[in-house]
């Protein structure tokens, strides 16, 4: 088998699950991560539709079940607090709901894919690659601090703003769709307790603040909930480095709303994983070039608004893995079947991203939120099949085939 020595940049979701199949065909992967260890705290994420069959193969369903949220859905409330609108987890299927049922911690996931994969597979934390130059016998590879080191292929799996991508395939603006918005999270103190629920509290656009929901997720931890803040806007002028304005950002867009905002507010200052970003989607008609190739949010992002970008993710890698394997390590062959059977899945979770937009979260009127909240109410009394219609589509999308180990591995 032709092209072991694999280097993989991200220990995301894609990075870790990618290891671990290519390690079960035979490849040699190392994987190079910037973080300096596997982190905690953050964002949920969703597997959905192939997904579950993927996670399932690799035989961490129980653990994943172990640290999912249990979330019992999502609710809309007014500003006292009033239940308004919900939407049940167990209304849309397992995968077709806001809230899926394995909803699980980012980290959380990711430290499952790191425990499994640990033992066969090199990582690299606190590391980066500098530099990428591309022979036709393999790919060398700079680092900000080890040595320089040849590979025979390269994968970046190092999420939106992937250094991979601007290192090989060039410039974000090239590949970054801009979808109109602002999404905060961070972990705050709260002692509300919401019985599994994520509760939302939308305010439309008014008095030159853009329409915005803020969220508070199911608690994890006793006294700890995940906040979110979501806002319309234009892209506004600040340094991606500076956090503190970027908090001052979301403090000055959400400054005395009703409901628990306040306190939510408040606990912005001590946040120890404040996240601010666009929503962003990654747009690109070939995710190759030579020995390089991108996965997941890298390549194909669909906007963390979406409850996609996983299972995007880890049926990717299932797929990259499976057909390096299935050609013996040729990489044209290879890199051409997975851009071929990923692509109606990744162009049918961007057009979904697209078409479900903000899903209501930043109205321009009370109409709208009256209007969504009473979509949402009608929903029980629709068939099913028309309600999961959407997003379990879109997750169901591939079939995977079954791939075999090679036979002089
Ligand atoms: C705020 C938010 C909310 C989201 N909500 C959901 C949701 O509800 N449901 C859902 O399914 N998905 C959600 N997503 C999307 C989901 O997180 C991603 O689709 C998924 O994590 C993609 O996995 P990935 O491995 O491709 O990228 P990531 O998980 O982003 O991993 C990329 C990794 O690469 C590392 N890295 C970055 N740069 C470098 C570098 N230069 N060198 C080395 N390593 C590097 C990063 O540290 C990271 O560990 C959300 C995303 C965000 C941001």
């Amino acid at each position: 088998m032709k092209n072991r020595n694999i280097l993989i940049s991200g220990a995301g979701i894609a990075g870790p699950a990618l290891a671990y199949w290519l390690h079960k065909y035979g490849f040699h992967p190392t994987v190079v991560e910037r973080a300096p260890r596997p982190r905690s705290g953050g964002h949920l994420v969703d597997i959905r539709g192939t997904a579950r069959e993927v996670v399932a193969q690799m035989g961490i369903v129980a653990r994943i079940r172990a640290a999912t949220t249990g979330a019992r859905g999502m609710a809309f409330v007014d500003g006292t607090g009033k239940r308004v609108a919900k939407m049940g987890t167990d209304a849309f299927g397992h995968s077709g709901g806001p809230v899926a049922e394995l909803s699980i911690r980012r980290t959380d996931l990711a430290r499952i894919l790191y425990d499994t994969t640990h033992a066969d597979v090199e990582y690299m934390f606190g590391e980066a690659i500098t530099a990428v130059e591309r022979g036709d016998d393999g790919v060398r590879v700079r680092f900000e601090h080890s040595e320089p080191k040849m590979f025979d292929l390269l994968i970046g799996a190092d999420g939106v703003r992937s250094n991979v991508r601007q290192l090989v395939f060039g410039p974000d603006e090239r590949y970054l769709r801009d979808l109109g918005s602002y999404v905060s999270l961070f972990t705050a103190a709260t002692e509300m307790d919401h019985d599994g629920w994520r509760l939302m509290y939308t305010v439309p656009a008014g008095d030159g603040r853009p329409g915005r929901t803020a969220a508070i997720y199911p608690q994890l931890e006793p006294g700890t909930a995940l906040t979110g803040f979501f806002l319309r806007s234009q892209p506004l002028p600040h340094d991606r480095a500076d956090i503190e304005a970027q908090k001052r950002i979301v403090y000055g867009a959400f400054e005395k709303d009703g409901w628990e905002v306040p306190a939510m507010l408040d606990a912005i200052w001590d946040a120890p994983d404040f996240y601010f970003d666009r929503t962003l989607q990654v747009e690109m008609d070939t995710w190759s070039r030579d020995r390089t190739v991108l996965l997941g949010d890298a390549g194909y992002c669909a906007s963390p608004m979406s409850g996609i970008g996983t299972s995007l993710a880890l049926v990717g890698a299932y797929i990259l893995a499976g057909e390096l394997a299935a050609a013996d390590g040729d990489h044209t062959r290879s890199y051409a079947a997975y851009e071929q059977k990923m692509r109606l899945f990744v162009d049918r979770a961007q057009e979904f991203a697209r078409s479900a937009g903000d899903g209501g979260l930043m109205p321009d009127s009370h109409l709208q939120i009256r209007l969504r909240n009473q979509t949402i109410r009608m929903l029980r009394f629709l068939p099913k099949r028309l309600v999961r219609r959407g997003m379990e589509k879109v997750a169901d999308t591939v079939e995977l085939d079954e791939y075999r180990t090679p036979a002089h591995h």
